[in-house]
């Protein structure tokens, strides 16, 4: 271990039990009142411009993306009501949710089937835009539609993407970047699954393959890129573009919401889960939600005990200058969109003011969750996404943070909110392989 991570693990305990391996949840104390309005290193109205671009792309979306047409271009995901699975979550894990369960089912989103097709789709199409406005074949109030034509498809051949993934980030940014005609290079970490880099290559897209992490995959990327004036690196680890694609989701959500008649205010709480990997999703959307609904939503991070590097990173306030190993961890999970050893060098310091808590959970109750989701709603997700049900199955730990903020009382009132980060693009056989698994 790193020698001088032993003063952390002996005054904070959430960092003794994230060394240990143990599952935890560490609530964070360096949340404000209005703590949204105190970030600086982003600014809201960043947010917007991130939905008009999407809007401009809309027409364009719908015409390549035939799954698009119903929603006219729109990539958005359902928000299901789970009364079955909250019952499931009562019974099985002694969770305590009154109020109302909901699923956000990014897991189903078009095109990419994870919570990627929001962020990394974004920047793709951010980039491609910047491209065709400076070469001056393109203006904001053009039809996108015509990006579809033969004539961007060449002018796009001649440029490059690239990107380090455990599979998710690569697969949005492979597929968008081949649609719209670049050559495409995906680095993938030695954690991503096989039918992914299958698919992948089915698409035209180049998958170069290391036997190291998903850090290594990232560091040869840009390295590679760096060398071609021609390439673009999606930069997972400081990228802006990706994180204001994902924080689109919080008026997304909220038009949802109101659809519904779901109120959102001081009497009635919401309370989001969100997978973390480098923290770019669970980042962006925090941020966005917080934006709109201020201290009346409660925004959680959750990661599996073998990679918690964001718990790590924030809970010691060392950030992306801490990494899993550096505790003596592998890094090694079955939930393969969180296997990410180091967090995001700037999405901590964005959320430390706003950030509820994370709470860690064990590979195989991921499992559990996974098959207790299928019985009672018919819904499967991939492992990653099931830690979303890692707060809720913690009703001490999240008690304490009611009492805390205040909430006691008010939690009949309350709406949850698991976000499915992935799971709609695995195969058959792999879907059975997972339910299978831990079953004796
Ligand atoms: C990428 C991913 C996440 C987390 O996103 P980060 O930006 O890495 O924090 C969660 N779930 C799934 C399924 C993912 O693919």
């Amino acid at each position: 271990m790193r020698n001088d991570l032993q003063n952390y693990i002996d005054t904070i305990p959430a960092i003794k039990d994230g060394y240990q391996m143990k599952e935890t949840f560490w609530l964070n104390d360096k949340i404000v009142a209005g703590g949204e309005r105190t970030i600086r290193l982003l600014s809201p109205e960043k947010i917007d411009d991130a939905r008009d671009r999407l809007e401009r792309f809309a027409p364009y979306l719908k015409k390549v993306f035939p799954e698009l047409k119903e929603t006219g271009g729109i990539i958005e995901s359902e928000l299901r009501e789970i009364e079955g699975m909250r019952d499931f979550l009562n019974r099985n894990y002694g969770a305590e949710v009154e109020g109302r369960l909901m699923l956000k089912m990014d897991s189903h989103l078009p095109i990419s089937g994870s919570v990627k097709a929001r962020g990394g789709i974004y920047e793709v199409l951010k980039h491609g835009e910047d491209l065709a406005l400076k070469a001056g074949l393109l203006k904001e109030t053009d039809d996108y539609a015509v990006l579809a034509e033969p004539r961007f498809l060449e002018f796009f051949g001649r440029h490059t993407v690239q990107v380090g993934s455990t599979g998710n980030l690569g697969m949005s940014i492979g597929i968008m970047s081949a649609k719209l005609g670049f050559h495409v290079i995906v680095h993938m970490s030695a954690d991503a699954k096989q039918w992914k880099k299958d698919l992948l290559r089915s698409r035209g897209v180049e998958v170069i393959e290391y036997a190291d992490d998903y850090c290594a995959a990232v560091e040869q990327g840009r390295k590679r890129s760096d060398e071609d004036p021609m390439s673009y690196f999606v930069d997972d680890e400081n990228s802006r573009d990706l994180f204001l694609g994902y924080s689109v989701a919080g008026g997304r959500l909220k038009a949802q919401l109101e659809e519904r008649n779901i109120a959102v205010d001081r009497e009635h709480p919401l309370f989001v889960y969100i997978p973390c990997g480098i923290g770019g999703a669970p980042g962006g959307v925090t941020y966005g939600l917080k934006q709109i609904y201020g201290d009346n939503v409660h925004c959680f991070f959750t990661e599996p005990v073998h990679a918690c590097c964001m718990l790590f990173g924030m809970a010691t306030g060392l950030h992306d200058q801490v990494c899993v190993k550096d505790f003596d961890i592998d890094g090694r999970t079955d939930a393969d969109g969180l296997a990410v050893g180091r967090p995001s060098a700037f999405v901590g310091k964005v959320v430390e003011p706003v950030l509820s808590g994370i709470a860690t959970i064990e590979d195989r109750k991921l499992y559990d969750l996974m098959r207790g989701l299928l019985d009672s709603e018919d819904i499967f997700i991939e492992p990653s996404s099931c830690a979303s049900f890692a707060a809720l199955i913690r009703p001490k730990d999240l008690k304490r943070y009611i009492e805390k903020a205040g909430l006691s009382g008010k939690m009949k009132n309350a709406t949850h909110i698991a976000w499915a980060t992935g799971g709609n693009m695995v195969p058959e056989e792999m879907r059975k392989e997972y339910l299978n698994k831990g079953l004796s």
